[in-house]
């Protein structure tokens, strides 16, 4: 399957230049949503790990159910104000502004085997403050794994030394 062809673009969204690439068309449709859950879980064979971390709100959308297909526990980064536990806060650099994502303390135990799954590689903030917060909590980060990277905005820079993969690269 050419996973290519179910991803809807959205020209224009959510600003002006922004090709935006649409994943809830690749979700609905029972057999592009298999497909790429499978294709992720074929590739994270390579690694041994116990938890899937995805960031809110797409990397739950792919997260959760690599982590079932997997029989992985799950673990989600959020929005702050969100997660009702002892949280781990870290604030990182917009182009302008800043923004802050928070896990749960006890998510992540020294030693635990992650991989990081997400719909989207853009600039690589989101995923590059993912890591940064499980490596505090003791966690090694041993994949981190997207359905879709957007190479022109080199967000693969952020994450050298890290054994990244992606299904579709535009
Ligand atoms: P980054 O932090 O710049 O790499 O942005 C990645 C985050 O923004 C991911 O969690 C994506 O869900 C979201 N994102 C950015 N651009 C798009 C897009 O075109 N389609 C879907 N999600 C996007």
């Amino acid at each position: 399957m050419d996973l290519r062809d179910k991803i809807r673009n959205i020209k224009d969204f959510p600003k002006e230049g922004i090709n935006f690439k649409d994943i809830t068309t690749v979700l609905k449709d029972k057999e592009a949503f298999n497909y790429c859950i499978n294709a992720l879980a074929e590739i994270a064979k390579e690694v041994e790990y116990d938890i899937v971390v995805g960031p809110e709100a797409r990397g739950f959308l792919v997260g959760a159910p690599l982590a079932y297909a997997t029989k992985a526990g799950f673990v989600p980064v959020r929005k702050p104000g969100k997660l009702p536990a002892d949280t781990y806060s870290y604030e990182y650099e917009l182009e302008y502004g800043t923004d802050t994502l928070e896990i749960h303390k006890d998510a992540i135990n020294p030693g635990d085997k992650v991989i990081i799954a997400d719909d989207l590689l853009a600039t690589g903030g989101t995923v590059q403050s993912t890591i940064n917060m499980i490596e505090k909590l003791g966690g090694e980060v041993v994949g981190v794994y997207f359905m879709i990277e957007l190479e022109f905005l080199k967000g693969i820079e952020k994450l050298e030394g890290y054994n990244v993969k992606s299904l579709i690269k535009y």
